[in-house]
This record gives structure tokens, C-alpha cells and sequence, in this order.
């Protein structure tokens, strides 16, 4: 069993005589072979977040509980945890077949032919049988994190721990070992806490997924809940790329006014937003942004300023008012820059944020193919 949960978990460094506040009060409950991937930008506290779950750094305060069995002080050790990192952290001069097998010789009584045993199996599951008698560095990136994972396995943890294992290697190798750190996940049923700054590995690989900024979680949700469904400003702009496009506007009746265009919005949506102040900001996703005739309603004129074709979708860079946004075309349509188009953001699409809390007033509707349950099954 692996169920973890995190109870109001705090992490203050001193630094130069201030406090810096690692991790705010976090609450996460995991289930027994579930993969959660916590994903934030640089320093937000994934590291440490996992660092103290893994007793490699202790809790400021807040409680670690491993199957109802407190941890939080606990000696890594004992934990029944595995981790692997970004940098493999393999010992050079060991064979393969050492490194393996090293975690159960000093923490089992097992006979070196058990350990051999079990060495050959694991070596079995991830392909590295013919590699078993070579050093670290004849190996790949890609063959060198394969034995990183082989030393986690070995130990059948009861919660594996992977800080960014996977950011050392190319764009290729990266998307093929996410598909088999997600079937090894999937075969082993182990609970998996999986730390990335990559929405797009958030997205491709999590059960669940946590967000954190500055310590704090953001939202914790199935990846398209969160795509679709963004409590806040933080999530909308964090999840997906291109990331969604952000326009500052204010209410006033049945239209949203900006700087440089008026968008009429319907009954529905004016009394969504009946409690919230003026202030606001309108999202809308690249992929939901239209190109339509002038006479089309909330039409916008502009100009499109610069094209990236991808094959699938083209992205078009176009200017309202001193901002840049960004459209997702389909990649059939032929559009260049210079090209003056008009845009219209559907209002079935488009998210409202409170302007100064950043929090969630409105989000897109969802089609039935867009059924977050139904995708996910
Ligand atoms: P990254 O993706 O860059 O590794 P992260 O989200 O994992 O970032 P952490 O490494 O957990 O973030 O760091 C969170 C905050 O705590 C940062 O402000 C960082 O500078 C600070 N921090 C981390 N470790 C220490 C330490 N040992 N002493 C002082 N401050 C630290």
C-alpha cells in the first residue's frame, strides 16, 4: 500500500538572516497507485516538496503520513520510498550490475545470488540485460537513466519519487521514456509523486496533477480539469502552450470594454459576473481564437504580424492595442503576415478572471467531446 498525504506541509530556509518560505502549508492526499505529478516553475517548491517527503529535508512544520503511519520524521531509510533524480546520480566506477543491486546489499541481508536474482529481473523489465557488465559512462543518457530507475525498482518501494529524471535527455528520447516510465507506473501500480516545470509532461503523464507558485498549491486536478477548468489566472496561463491569451477589460452592463475594441456578452454571462467588481481579465485559448468576416459579432480587426507553420496548426502572432497574442490555425489554412484578418473569441470559449485576485469568475463551456470524464476513461 502507498496512500501519502501531506497535512499542511511547511518549509521555511534561512537565508542571509530571511526567511524564505520553500513550501506554504501544502495538502495533498495521494492514493495507492496513483501518478501525481506536481508541476510549477522554477522555485516554486517542487524540489522541496519532495525532498521532505523523502526525509532528505525536514518539515518546518505540518505532518508527512505514509498509510495513516506518520513519517515526517522518520530517517529516509525507513521511509519505503525510492528516488530518482535528473543527474542519475550513479556511482561511476560500478558496473551496471552494481549499481543495481548496491541499494539491497546495504540495506537487505539478502545472498548475492538473491541480489543477482533480482538484478537480472529488473534488468529484464527495462531492456538492459546486454548492458549489466558496463560502467556508467559507456552508457547513453537515455540507457544511464534506465539504470537510475532500475536502482529505484529494485527495491520495490512502497512510493517512488522522480525529480525532473527526465530533463537531461533530447526533445526524442524525452517523449519515448515518458511513455515507459508511465507503462512501468501503470504495470507496477506503485504511487508515484513525479516533479516537473514541463506542463506538457504534467499533462501527458499525471493521474492528477498539482500546481504550485511560490509555495503554494494553485489547483490539484485531472489534467483537462485543469486545462479546461482553471481556478485561477496562475493555472490558465501555466497550462498549455501556446499559453492561453490574456486581455484586461471592464464591465459595464452586457459588454466588456477594452482599450481598443467592445465585446457583448450575453445575458448568461453578464450575471456570472453580477458579484464581481469591473476590473477583469478576459482568457482565451489560441485553439478557440476564429478568423471570421468583418460583419461577424465582437469581430476585431488587426494585422497579422508573424506566422509559424507546424503542419497540424499554424501559429498566427497578431497585435491588439501593445500586446502580442497568439492564434492557433488550422494548418490548411493558408495565412501569411502582413495579412489583415478579423478575429473573434467565441464567448462559449472564453474564461473571465478576476482582475485583481486572478481567481476564476467564468470558464469555457465544455462540448460533450470535450467531457473531461469521458476523455480520461
Ligand atoms: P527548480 O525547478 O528550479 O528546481 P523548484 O520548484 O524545485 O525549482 P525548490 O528547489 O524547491 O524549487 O526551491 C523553492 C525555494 O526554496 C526557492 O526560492 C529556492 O531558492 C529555495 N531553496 C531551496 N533549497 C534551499 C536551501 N537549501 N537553502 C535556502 N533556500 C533554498
Amino acid at each position: 500500500m502507498g496512500r501519502l498525504q501531506l497535512n499542511d506541509l511547511t518549509k521555511v530556509f534561512e537565508s542571509d538572516g530571511s526567511d524564505i518560505v520553500a513550501v506554504n502549508e501544502l495538502n495533498l492526499d495521494i492514493e495507492d497507485g496513483e501518478f501525481l505529478v506536481l508541476v510549477g516553475p522554477s522555485g516554486c517548491g517542487k524540489s522541496t516538496t519532495l525532498r521532505c517527503i523523502a526525509g532528505l529535508e525536514q518539515a518546518s512544520s505540518g505532518r508527512i503520513l505514509l498509510d495513516d503511519r506518520d513519517i515526517t520524521y522518520e530517517k529516509p531509510k525507513d521511509r519505503e520510498m525510492a528516488m530518482v533524480f535528473q543527474n542519475y546520480a550513479l556511482y561511476p566506477h560500478m558496473s551496471v550490475r552494481k549499481n543495481i543491486g548496491y541499494g539491497l546489499k546495504i540495506t537487505t541481508d539478502l545472498s548475492k545470488d538473491e541480489i543477482d536474482e533480482r538484478v537480472e529481473e529488473t534488468a529484464e523489465l527495462l531492456e538492459i540485460r546486454e548492458l549489466l557488465e558496463k560502467e556508467p559512462g559507456d552508457l547513453s543518457g537515455g540507457q544511464q537513466q534506465r539504470v537510475a530507475l532500475g536502482r529505484a525498482i529494485i527495491r520495490e518501494p512502497e512510493v517512488f519519487l522522480m525529480d525532473e529524471p527526465l530533463s537531461n535527455l533530447d526533445a526524442k528520447l524525452r517523449t519515448t521514456m515518458r511513455t515507459e516510465i508511465q507503462q512501468l507506473q501503470q504495470d507496477m501500480d506503485i504511487t508515484t509523486i513525479y516533479v516537473t516545470h514541463d506542463q506538457t509532461e504534467a499533462m501527458t503523464m499525471g493521474d492528477r496533477i498539482a500546481i504550485l507558485d511560490q509555495g503554494k498549491l494553485q489547483q490539484i486536478g485531472e489534467p483537462l480539469e485543469c486545462y479546461h477548468r482553471p481556478k485561477n489566472r496562475f493555472v490558465a496561463g501555466f497550462i498549455g502552450s501556446p499559453s492561453m491569451n490574456f486581455l484586461s477589460v471592464e464591465q459595464n452592463g452586457r459588454v466588456l470594454d477594452h482599450d481598443e475594441f467592445s465585446y457583448r456578452i450575453s445575458e448568461e454571462t453578464q450575471s456570472a459576473l453580477a458579484e464581481s467588481s469591473q476590473n477583469l481579465t478576459l482568457g482565451i485559448r489560441p485553439e478557440h481564437i476564429r478568423l471570421v468576416s468583418s460583419d461577424t459579432q465582437n469581430a476585431v480587426r488587426t494585422t497579422v504580424e508573424v506566422v509559424e507553420p507546424m503542419g497540424e496548426v499554424t501559429y498566427a502572432y497578431f497585435d491588439i492595442g501593445e500586446q502580442t497574442y497568439t492564434a492557433s490555425i488550422e494548418g490548411e489554412r493558408r495565412i501569411s503576415a502582413d495579412e489583415e484578418v478579423h478575429v473573434v473569441f467565441p464567448e462559449e470559449k472564453i474564461h473571465i478572471f478576476d482582475g485583481r485576485s486572478g481567481e476564476a469568475i467564468k470558464n469555457s463551456e465544455l462540448g460533450d467531446e470535450t467531457d473531461t470524464t469521458a476523455v480520461q476513461a
